[in-house]
């Protein structure tokens, strides 16, 4: 025998090579963020082609605006007792109904009490709870920050500018009820219509400051501003020496993603705009609002794919919200699939303090508790930071970051040195989340005062 035919027999007697360990393989089911509702699903509530489907246009006629349009279209798919409870829901509420039919075709009409959409958009008066008595319209104060009308300073280097009060839809929700929409029997609300002679105020304003670099253009929504008006402001922003960054915030891709597809004139000024920031080095992009993995469709992929494509940035702000994502499932789910179509995961915000939604709201336990457990699921810069937006106008705190939090009184305290030195700020649990004991105890304002004097006495111990 050869040396070399030695060799082969002594390594085929050597013992196996050492398996190293491996992960086990994954459920398949575990990879669900990647299928995305596609096909012709409208077709139970709206009996029209896909053409007509993805044209923006067939989608903003057919909105369904006030609760006499919105109940004409679900007399044909809703159940009778939902439609008397929603008649009664919608007499209650701060917000002038308004949703897209794709929106509509989303919702699980045979159980609509449950479903996730319909929830955020639908008041039904049987699930509404009473308002907490610290609540109040404005609870950011963003009207008593703002040195000229629909522009709010809080931060110091970023401002938030409102150049409209429309928006494709309009949620339950919103904690700019006391602007965004049309008045309603329980709101009477500012004005903030299109006007530029109003937004020359605000750009003066910027121009003075120069410690302003970031400025978010809000509202209503963006989706809502006309092609010319995203050109004049993007530009005009841009054209500020101290502004670096600029963000167009719009619901628009979670609510009506087939505008980005189909409305050319719009996406161009956007794709335009975003291109000159480039150019200057500086940030344009889009801040979306996506709350539950439903609201992702092939539709929104498509959309996705084209702003991408054309290298513009998407990141997202969701809202906590009882019975929509407050579940580590459902918050891990739309993590992973926000990833998945290239929008960034980048706040969930814990509800806030907002008119008639109390249903709506969790405890911030809740919200510390998902965090916990969607951090790890996927890479860090993909993973939203938890965080509450602090009421009389904190700003944005880390939700972990309270000085004090009694889960017992439901009253957490936040301090924000590098926004409002010295101040403290409160948020509340709302009241279906407490003990029947402490629920009373609100009732009595002596015993409100005694839980809110302790819990200051709490956090300045603390601080
Ligand atoms: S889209 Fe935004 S601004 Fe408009 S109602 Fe909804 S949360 Fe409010």
């Amino acid at each position: 025998m050869s040396t070399a035919e030695n060799m082969v027999v002594e390594r085929s007697k050597a013992a196996p090579p050492e398996v190293r360990s491996q992960k086990p393989a994954v459920d398949p089911a575990s990879l669900n963020h990647s299928d995305l509702k596609s096909g012709e699903f409208w077709r139970d509530v709206f009996d029209v082609s896909t053409d007509e489907f993805l044209d923006h246009m067939w989608q903003m006629k057919n909105s369904l605006y006030g609760e006499k349009q919105l109940m004409k279209v679900l007399e044909n798919v809703a159940p009778a007792k939902f439609l008397d409870d929603a008649a009664r829901g919608f007499r209650l509420a701060p917000m002038m109904v308004r949703v897209t039919p794709y929106l509509l075709s989303l919702i699980d009409w045979n159980d609509p009490w449950n479903d996730p959409i319909r929830r955020q958009f639908i008041p039904l008066a049987e699930q509404l709870e009473m308002d907490h008595p610290m609540l109040s319209l404005d609870s950011l104060h963003e009207q008593k920050d703002a040195p000229v009308p629909g522009l709010t300073h809080r931060y110091n280097d970023k401002a938030l500018f409102l150049p409209l009060n429309t928006c494709p839809v309009y949620c339950r929700f919103c904690t700019r009820s006391y602007a965004v929409g049309k008045e309603t029997d329980t709101v009477e609300k500012v004005n903030l219509k299109i006007n530029p002679k109003r937004w020359e105020e605000a750009y003066a304003y910027i121009q003075t400051r120069p410690e302003l670099e970031d400025i978010v253009i809000s509202g209503g929504d963006a989706y809502n501003l006309p092609a010319k008006h995203i050109r004049a402001i993007g530009e005009k922003l841009l054209s500020i020496p101290n502004i670096r960054r600029i963000r167009f915030a719009t619901k628009g891709l979670a609510v009506m993603p087939m505008k980005i597809l189909t409305d050319h004139e719009w996406f161009q000024a956007i794709a335009d705009v975003e291109k000159m920031g480039r150019k200057m080095h500086k940030q344009v992009c889009i801040h979306t609002h996506f709350n539950h993995p439903v609201e992702i469709t092939e539709i929104s992929r498509q959309a996705m794919n084209k702003l991408y494509e054309n290298g513009i940035m998407v990141r997202n702000q969701s809202v906590l919200q009882r019975g929509v994502n407050d579940d580590a499932n459902i918050m891990a789910l739309l993590v992973k699939r926000m990833g998945e179509i290239n929008v960034h995961p980048y706040y969930v915000y814990q509800h806030d303090m907002v008119k008639g939604v109390e249903d709506l709201r969790t405890s911030l336990q809740e919200a510390c508790d998902i965090e916990k457990a969607v951090r790890g699921i996927t890479a860090g810069f993909n993973t939203p930071t938890f965080v509450v937006d602090a009421p009389q106008g904190g700003g944005k705190r880390d939700a972990h970051s309270y000085e004090h939090y009694n889960r017992e009184t439901g009253i957490s305290v936040y301090t924000a040195p590098s926004v409002k030195k010295d101040k403290l700020f409160y948020y509340y649990d709302p009241i279906h989340s407490l003990s029947e004991e402490m629920r009373e105890n609100w009732k009595d304002p002596k015993k409100r005062e005694e839980m809110h004097n302790d819990a200051k006495a709490q956090a300045q111990a603390n601080i």
